[in-house]
């Protein structure tokens, strides 16, 4: 038998990876399952962003292995879309790292800066793959509480002194996934306070950046004055333009971590395919229409399905950005017995609040990623329970 380092000891199996197991095991016996577990986009990439890696893939300087640290001319994109979109004036060689996804980075920066004993400050509800990273490097958490009477910020006064005094990094994502919420300017502005006093390292993740409803603009993290001082944010094209398959994302921000990050890569990867790099180039220059589609095409879905639950008493708020709609559960359930439920009656796939946290029982995580229609269909099936 083989025995694993200890480090692997911490990980648990990947949250999602085992719901869409679920999910499919499910579909496999001829159900019609409405999945709406993953937060995978059901949408295509915009054409011209197709069209250009086509082209891109007959140029055989692509063939080749691309420059360690990724093609300037896609850190320079990066870079013009931050200045339009935020007004960030960003330094693409210095202030720019090309990652696999978002997601790469999010383990990254927990290696290259954690040690066994730093205290790494996380979200609770949030997305896993934090405490994935955390758990890799043999440093410890502490949960810092989103509530729903605190639109869903962290409350930096309730953290413990203890765990403030050994923190070294702290993960913050908004457009929220799971609540939906999004940050204020005055709570950036406290965070950049709160981590310069502490010396604590801030990871933006901004995966849902391009998506707010009732036209209101996500800031960036790197909108707040000294936010570069102090901190990175996480940026993907995964989300915004229905990109998730082509593993593109950025790490953006203080340049200190940027080449550690760098570092770290240039052990691990070449950097992404040269053709891949050229169409994310289209995307991020392009004409953002499809962004503003896209947008709109979540915000009639939102509407949609807050409609016909509405209609069937299951209540809630209306979610804010991201793509995600954080519902209470029937009475009498735990998250995971109510998404149990769901999957086995109503053949309807969520996530169970539990998976993001302690914080999150008593809720479930839906995905706007399916049709009105499919998204109207749910409410009826779930309508059928009799459980609101
Ligand atoms: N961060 C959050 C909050 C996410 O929900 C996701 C994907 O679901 C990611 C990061 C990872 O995105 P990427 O596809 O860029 O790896």
């Amino acid at each position: 038998t083989i025995t694993p380092a200890k480090r692997m000891q911490g990980l648990p199996e990947q949250f999602f990876a085992a719901l869409v197991a679920k999910a499919n095991a499910r579909a496999a016996t001829g159900r019609d399952v409405i999945n709406l577990g993953q937060g995978n986009p059901d949408l295509p990439t915009p054409q011209s962003i197709v069209n250009r890696l086509k082209n891109a893939a007959d140029n055989p300087q692509y063939h080749k292995y691309p420059p360690f640290r990724g093609f300037p001319f896609l850190k320079q994109a990066v870079a013009e879309r931050y200045k339009t979109d935020y007004g960030v004036d960003l330094n693409p060689d210095t202030e720019v790292a090309v990652l696999f996804g978002g997601k790469s980075g999010l383990i990254e920066i927990s290696q290259v800066l954690l040690n066994p004993g730093n205290v790494c400050l996380v979200p609770d509800p949030g997305y896993p793959d934090y405490w994935s990273g955390v758990a890799l490097t043999g440093a410890e958490m502490a949960f810092m509480p989103l509530k729903e009477e605190n639109e869903f910020l962290p409350d930096y006064s309730q953290i413990p002194a203890g765990a403030i005094d050994r923190a070294k990094l702290m993960f913050l994502n908004y457009p929220n996934n799971p609540t939906s919420a999004i940050a204020t300017p005055e709570f950036y502005e406290e965070t950049v306070a709160f981590a310069r006093k502490h010396g604590i390292v801030v990871a933006s993740d901004f995966a849902y950046g391009a998506i707010g409803f009732d036209g209101k603009r996500p800031i960036s993290f790197l909108e707040t004055p000294g936010a570069k001082e102090v901190g990175v944010e996480f940026y993907t094209l995964s989300k915004s333009y229905n990109m998730a398959g082509w593993r593109v994302g950025f790490a953006i921000g203080n340049p200190q971590i940027i080449e550690l990050i760098n570092l770290i890569q240039d052990h691990m990867y070449c950097s992404l395919f040269g053709g891949i790099q050229e169409a994310s180039t289209e995307a991020l220059t392009g004409s953002q229409q499809s962004v503003r589609d896209l947008v709109a095409t979540y915000e009639s879905r939102r509407n949609a399905l807050y409609g016909a639950l509405d209609e069937i008493g299951w209540k809630a708020t209306k979610p804010a950005g991201s793509f995600f709609c954080w519902l209470p559960v029937a009475k009498g359930h735990t998250s995971m017995s109510f998404a149990d439920l769901l999957l086995e009656q109503a053949d309807v796939v969520v996530a169970p609040g539990s998976g993001f946290g302690v914080s999150g029982e008593g809720y479930v995580r839906l995905g706007l990623l399916t049709s009105e229609d499919r998204l109207r269909e749910v409410a009826a099936r779930v309508g059928r329970l009799g459980l609101f």
